[in-house]
């Protein structure tokens, strides 16, 4: 029997925030999550201004900031020439209700995201323990091979979500071919407990050629000490994961930014592949895919789970007049055109600039994107046109404006 419920592969933060919009208008969902709970990765920490407006319209801002801050301020530095920059978002309020970023784990995301699916009683099933291992679909069902704690089953379904992260299963068994590179160099993270906000503030941009550094404060939960600061750098091609993962090299990366007399208190260290990738299509006939299923850029700049929110905003959007009013599915196409042309055209290019940027060796240049921060930051065009930019807004635009 065909079921009559919507199913979204992963209950990761995109796949949350989807079936909380999806359920919000009345749509029965289930999540198949192959863990035993939602999302715990330590990734994303930043929601952009317009992406905080779509979080409060799914209800779940307010828990969010129980766990999180808002920030209005960020910071690019320049540490080899010893200049920073402030950023106010507040010139935001032209166009957002909330002129802030927020600050909060990804871990605390996906868990208040669960926590106001279950409490405000919606029809959501979550079925952890689920791992989707197989798909195949025909013109009127998609059936699903999924293992479970008690063996294979198999689901009908008219639609499938995959929001399963980078390495879709959902995105493979569709034989979805993703387009894109990967970095040659990779990333180190860092997470400290020591508080670094006096000297770097909430978000620090630092570049410095190849010794750039990205620091950010990340709160985790209510608690007065539920917070960490993140540290990121770059290591290059080549690197042993072993010869940047020893306390000893973890250190000096730290004790560089700032020393202290004392070794720091390290909680967390992790590399990561940096990938500048996306799918050849985000729907495939009943399969639609969304977040790091359909699309993967560098974390600098925070815009990765910012546009998984705007994929399940536009989705939301088209899908319930699908589901409710009956309308032809081909708008769905229009789903993959905005949000796949918008990744290519705009995620993509921000994302390795954000890189670049950070990584200039030309000591002229980097004067001269000082120069270009410090006259933005004191002029309110200028900074209302540079960030509308970089906390993604035109991005949506540019979404609206594919047809
Ligand atoms: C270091 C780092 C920092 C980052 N910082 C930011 C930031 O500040 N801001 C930002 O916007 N983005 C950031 N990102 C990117 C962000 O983390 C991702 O875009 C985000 O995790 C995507 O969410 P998702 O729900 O699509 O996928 P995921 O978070 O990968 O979740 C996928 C879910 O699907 C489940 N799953 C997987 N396979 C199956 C299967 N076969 N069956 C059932 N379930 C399955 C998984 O268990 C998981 O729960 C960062 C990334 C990194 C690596």
């Amino acid at each position: 029997m065909i079921s009559k419920r919507v199913h979204i592969c992963g209950a990761g933060p995109v796949g949350i925030v989807t079936a909380l919009g999806l359920c919000r208008v009345g749509i029965p969902v289930t999540i198949l999550e192959a863990d035993e709970d939602v999302c715990q990765d330590l990734k994303a920490c930043y929601y952009h201004v317009p992406s905080v407006d779509i979080l409060e319209d799914i209800g779940m801002l307010d828990k969010l900031l129980e766990g999180g801050t808002k920030d209005q301020e960020l910071r690019f530095t320049d540490a080899g020439l010893g200049r920073s920059v402030d950023i106010n978002l507040g010139v935001l309020s032209r166009n957002f209700r909330n002129p802030y970023a927020v600050s909060a784990g990804q871990d605390w995301f996906a868990r208040v995201g669960y926590e106001v699916l279950k409490a405000d009683g919606y029809d959501c099933d979550v079925q952890f323990g689920h791992r989707v291992v197989s798909t195949r679909q025909d013109a009127e069902r998609v059936t699903v091979e999924v293992d479970t704690p008690k063996g294979r089953k198999t689901i009908q379904t008219q639609w499938l979500i995959g929001c399963d992260g980078g390495r879709s299963q959902v995105r493979r068994s569709q034989d979805i071919k993703l387009g894109g590179f990967t970095w040659p160099d990779r990333f180190l993270l860092i997470e400290t407990s020591h508080d670094l906000e006096p000297e770097f503030g909430r978000l620090d941009y630092r570049a410095n050629g190849p010794d750039w550094r990205l620091v950010i404060r990340i709160p985790f939960g209510p608690g007065a000490n539920d917070w960490t600061y993140r540290v990121v750098c770059g290591i290059q091609e080549g690197t042993a994961d072993e010869d940047v993962l020893n306390e000893a090299f973890c250190q000096s990366r730290l004790q560089e930014l700032k020393p202290l007399s004392v070794p720091y208190e390290i909680t967390n260290k992790t590399i990561y592949n940096v990938h500048q990738k996306y799918a050849e299509t985000f729907r495939k006939g009943r399969i639609i895919l969304a977040g790091d299923a359909s699309h993967m850029n560098n974390p600098i700049g925070g815009l990765g789970l910012n546009s998984g929110i705007h994929d399940a905003q536009n989705l939301i959007e088209k899908f319930s007049k699908v589901w409710l009013e009956n309308e032809d599915d081909s708008i769905l196409d229009l789903y993959d055109r905005q949000r796949r042309l918008t990744c290519r055209d705009c995620i993509q290019k921000m994302s390795i600039e954000n890189k670049e940027r950070n990584e200039i060796t030309d000591l002229g240049e980097r004067e001269k994107m000082m120069d270009y921060l410090e006259g933005i930051a004191s002029d309110e065009d200028k900074l209302h046109t540079f960030l509308y930019r970089w906390a993604m807004a035109d991005s949506l635009d540019y979404a609206n404006r594919v047809s």
